[in-house]
């Protein structure tokens, strides 16, 4: 142990009280007193300033102080499958968690160390730096509109999580009051992807609104900084933006997990590493509640003509390989003289117009190769 200011006289006996410069002398169990038989050096200890701050205290209270300036007390709004989640590892960070759903999660929220309020109204009044909405994506206007503002500190930071970005970037903008601070998230992993690292793992941002002041920066660089440290790409982009990609990438993902899960894909004894790939988009989806797919699908407006182009995709595919069987098919029943007569017809028309003709679905003679 390092009582460092303590200065040592070899070789006294034991004793049975420690004396003080301060002439404070206190009793010391002996169990803690070193046997003098088995160290002949053993020494006495007399600290000379018991109110100064000794070495190991100063290293708490620095530890203490640094947490205290990086900590933020933050508000969960729906503490379901992805708020808590999240928390877990907000907590490693030594934030200050508060949290509030419709459903009673104060068992979970006890077990993980978090304070859950039933009423909202509760929660605000603990004066919380940020809030943060992890609630549906199809329940977060109806949520907002109820919310009780006024018990919250007049610039509060609002931030979510949403897995759309322009829809509640609009609402925040449309419900909260003007002195609060915007930022919309996407943090683009869940309990199943994210379960062991975020490192690498992308997180979007757009700083809708953030005042200029110093501390309003601080705070909201604070936030970011949980998932900075955690490892994630951190891509900043407009709600927008995140929109148009989102729905080409994640939507895309969720509706062919949705088909396979639907079509039952299931694990055999010879996986090829790409039905590997397949089965584990499943296990990646399945877990995320339908309202969440649905609110992919109602909220952002790319999602429909993504839908369609899949649509259309699959289509394509189909008539593809129809269209070959029907040659095969045809070259069955009519055997090559049909075919040389098509070609031919085909190259006159080419040679007449000069324009090139798509070829019908490719050459029979292939087929039969
Ligand atoms: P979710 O089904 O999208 O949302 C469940 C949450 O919404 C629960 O906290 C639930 O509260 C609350 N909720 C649902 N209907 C409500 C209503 N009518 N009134 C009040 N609260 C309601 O599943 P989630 O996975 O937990 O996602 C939460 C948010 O995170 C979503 O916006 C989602 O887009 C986003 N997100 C999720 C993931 C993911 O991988 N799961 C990743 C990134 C972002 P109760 O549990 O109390 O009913």
């Amino acid at each position: 142990m390092q009582l460092l200011s303590a200065t040592r006289s070899l070789n006294s006996q034991p004793l049975p009280f420690l004396s003080f410069s301060h002439s404070i002398s206190l009793p010391l169990p002996l169990p803690f007193l070193p046997n003098p038989s088995k160290s002949p050096h053993f020494p006495s200890l007399q600290i000379h300033c018991i109110d100064a701050a000794q070495p190991f205290d100063y290293e708490s209270h620095l530890k203490t102080r640094y947490i205290q300036s990086t900590s933020l007390k933050i508000g969960i709004l729906g503490f379901g499958n992805f708020g808590q989640f999240l928390s877990k590892t907000f907590l490693r960070h030594h934030h200050t968690l508060l949290a509030h759903s419709r459903t009673n999660y104060s068992d979970v929220a006890n077990q993980l160390g978090v304070s859950f309020f039933s009423d909202p109204n509760d929660l605000f009044e603990q004066h919380p730096d940020v809030v943060l909405l992890s609630t549906s994506i199809l329940s977060t206007e109806a949520l907002l509109q109820q919310l009780p503002f006024q018990r919250l500190r007049r610039n509060t930071l609002f931030v979510d999580v949403l897995s759309v970005k322009e829809f509640p970037r609009n609402l925040f903008l449309k419900y909260l009051p003007p002195d609060f601070d915007i930022l919309c998230t996407h943090p683009m992993f869940g309990p199943e992807s994210g379960k062991d690292s975020w490192a690498g793992l992308p997180f979007v941002y757009d700083k809708v609104r953030i005042g200029e002041e110093e501390s309003r920066v601080r705070r909201c660089d604070k936030f970011l900084d949980i998932f900075a440290k955690e490892g994630c790409r951190m891509v900043e982009m407009s709600c927008m933006e995140h929109d148009r990609y989102a729905a080409g990438s994640q939507f895309v993902t969720h509706t062919m997990g949705r088909v396979l899960e639907k079509f039952g894909v299931e694990s055999s004894p010879i996986n090829t590493k790409g039905y590997e790939t397949l089965l584990n988009l499943v296990e990646n989806t399945k877990g995320d509640s339908f309202d969440l797919y649905y609110g992919l699908f109602m909220y952002n407006q790319n999602a429909l003509e993504q839908l369609e182009r899949l649509d259309m995709a699959f289509e394509s595919i189909r008539k593809e390989l129809f269209g070959r069987l029907h040659q095969v098919y045809r070259k069955q029943l009519f055997g090559d003289q049909e075919q040389e007569e098509m070609d031919e017809k085909f190259s006159q028309k080419l040679l007449g117009n000069g324009s090139l003709i798509q070829p019908p679905l490719d050459n029979v003679r292939q087929e039969g190769s």
